[in-house]
């Protein structure tokens, strides 16, 4: 008899409609995709109770061409005397630009797109050539009173750039990309915000030929949005990348900067540390548009020697010993590795499935050793660095982990799988959200006491509600703590569902007494969190910056970090709702 076919579900493999709903919600490059493989199917199959037949029809693939109505309601000469100052071919007014501008790369922005609601966009928006254009529509601004927004590479997940009071949008992606020096000796390079991941990470690499250099360097900065995030928004919202632990947050990169404010410019010197009173630096960064328009800043950049790079994986048989040996390393005092993820045990069941593992002979194997599934915890990574430096850390590293009884998964070559797909994975967000299956992060930062208990909480949270995949990592690790990653999946495809989940989440990280983010910052998102986390007397303060600096509020307004929240948003209610 014929061995029957396994089913396969209908993906969408074409290149989205030029101007489509779904040019303006699909993550990435348009051409590329990666569909969910059997292992993630079956299991979404099983979790979700849906059937081979669910799969056929997708629900909504907002292939529909973009036809939103959306009136300019800034007055016509505000729009010509932008024109006459960076030109015609710097400037739009079109509905789908505008929106372009406005939603990034978050689940609600996703949600609202698929059903067709278009809302607080800007009126204009203008591309800046130089820091001059930029010093000139921010004085034009302050003194209109007109709105202003910003944005890099749109990959913002709390609704960072978001024209709510509408307004003027700058995009620094188009002009505002190039080098503005690089110095070996102080091993540091200075460029525009409007930069992008593998444009810096490329002139990096290749400083010999770009800038003459002796050697080849590295940003060291990898998040999952690399590829389409800029340098000014990692800066401004305080970002991490993937190998954080051993080359440190965006913060940690950061010596000078320069922004134009509606009070003036403010510009750092690249002194590796100073005395010099409160660091404006530090003040600066995290600021996500509020306080002033990035226009330069100047990273630490780092020897790259990636033929020294060692990668290790283990299997843990619990959650406690993992957390215990992820500890021990990161207190041991022989240096740090660089990506360092730990899965907890729902995380590392759903990676046997997405590995092919699942019920394997391996499988089976590792059961019969202890290494039972919704217990086992898989940690991965890699240590970057000099020779000696990334032998020594491995080998310490492998030590600690096998006096917690470890498996040792290296030679299964797990994290170079891990690193092919480091930044595919978002691309099959789109697959099971066009079966009405939504995928969706929040993130915190702990301490290693809190550690345990923020992730019980916040996790029982998430599985309170039926058939919903909760998986969390461990990552960006540090001698006092971690960020902790949650990962829910769960069939919705109403907003209001969305949000009554994504704000219970929110809810639940700040009882369990955890940091509002880690790296993906606050924006309008977790505002009303972050303000009753940062209590009156530090919002104050805020408050006070924000009002020297743009004393008539045109930066970034309609609550962001939560300084000038709507009655709705402190209210932590949206409304947001079907175009009427
Ligand atoms: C699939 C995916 C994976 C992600 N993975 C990570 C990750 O691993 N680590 C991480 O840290 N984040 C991650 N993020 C979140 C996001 O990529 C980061 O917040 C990133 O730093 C935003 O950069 P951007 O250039 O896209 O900023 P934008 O989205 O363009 O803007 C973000 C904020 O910065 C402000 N801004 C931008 N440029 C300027 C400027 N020149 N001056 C003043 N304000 C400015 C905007 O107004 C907005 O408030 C991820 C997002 C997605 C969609």
């Amino acid at each position: 008899m014929a061995k029957r076919e396994p089913f396969i579900p209908i993906w969408y493999h074409q290149r989205r409609p030029e101007r489509s709903y779904r040019s303006l919600f699909k993550w990435g490059d348009p051409e590329a995709f990666k569909h969910p493989n059997r292992g993630l199917f079956e299991l979404a199959r099983e979790v979700f109770g849906m059937q081979n037949e669910d799969f056929l029809q997708p629900i909504n693939l907002g292939l529909e061409a973009f036809d939103a109505d959306a009136p300019v309601r800034l007055d016509e000469r505000h729009i010509r005397w932008m024109q006459d100052v960076v030109g015609a071919e710097n400037i739009t007014t079109e509905a789908y630009e505008r929106t372009r501008a406005s939603y990034g790369g978050g689940m609600l922005d996703a949600l609202r797109l698929r059903q067709q609601i278009v809302e607080n966009l800007p009126d204009v928006v203008v591309a800046p050539r130089s820091p001059a254009d930029v010093q000139a529509v921010v004085g034009y601004c302050h003194a209109q009173r007109i709105p202003l927004y910003v944005y890099g590479g749109r990959s913002s997940v709390t609704r960072g750039m978001e024209a709510v009071a509408g307004g003027v949008t700058l995009d620094m992606s188009k002009h505002m990309n190039r080098v503005i020096a690089f110095n070996e000796i102080d091993q540091t390079i200075t460029v525009q915000p409007g930069m992008l991941g593998p444009q810096l990470e490329h002139l990096l690499n290749h400083a010999p030929e770009e800038f003459g250099a002796q050697r080849r360097y590295t940003c060291g900065h990898f998040p999952q949005s690399f590829e389409y995030s800029s340098v000014g928004g990692w800066v401004v919202t305080r970002g991490a990348g993937q190998n954080s632990t051993y080359y440190g947050k965006i913060e940690d990169l950061v010596l000078a900067q320069e922004y134009i404010t509606p009070a003036g410019i403010i510009e750092t010197k690249p002194y590796p540390r100073a005395a010099t009173g409160p660091d404006i630096d530090q003040i600066m960064m995290g600021s996500e548009g509020c306080f002033g328009i990035l226009t330069s800043v100047t990273l630490r950049v780092f020897r790259w020697m990636p033929e020294n790079r060692r990668r290790f994986a283990y299997l843990f048989k619990g959650w406690d010993a993992a957390l215990n040996a992820c500890r021990e390393i990161m207190q041991a005092e022989f240096g740090f590795p660089s990506v360092f993820r730990l899965s907890d045990p729902e995380e590392t069941d759903v990676a046997m499935h997405m590995y092919s593992i699942h019920n394997t002979p391996a499988d089976r194997l590792l059961r019969t050793l202890g290494y039972q599934p919704m217990q086992r915890c898989m940690l991965l990574g890699s240590v970057d660095g000099d020779r000696a430096f990334s032998r020594l850390v491995q080998r310490k590293l492998h030590a600690v982990c096998r006096q917690h009884s470890a498996f040792t998964l290296t030679p299964f070559k797990v994290t170079q799988r891990w690193e092919h797909s480091r930044f595919r994975d978002p691309y099959m967000r789109e697959d099971l959200q066009d079966y009405g299956i939504l995928t969706d992060t929040l993130e915190c930062a702990v301490t290693w006491s809190q550690l345990k208990d923020v992730h019980a909480r916040v996790r029982s949270f998430i599985k309170s509600r039926p058939r919903t995949i909760c998986m969390t990592h461990l990552s960006h690790a540090y001698p006092q703590g971690a960020n902790l990653y949650f990962i829910f999946i769960a069939r919705i495809d109403s907003i209001q569902e969305y949000l009554k989940l994504q704000y219970g989440i929110l809810q639940a990280v700040q009882e369990a007494g955890a940091a509002m983010s880690h790296h993906h910052g606050i924006g309008k998102q977790t505002a009303p969190w972050f303000s009753e986390q940062m209590g009156e007397p530090v919002m104050g303060l805020l408050r006070a910056v924000k009002s020297y600096l743009d004393p008539h509020g045109i930066l970034n307004p309609g609550g962001t970090l939560g300084l000038d929240m709507t009655p709705k948003q402190r209210a932590k209610s949206w409304g947001i709702g079907p175009r009427q």
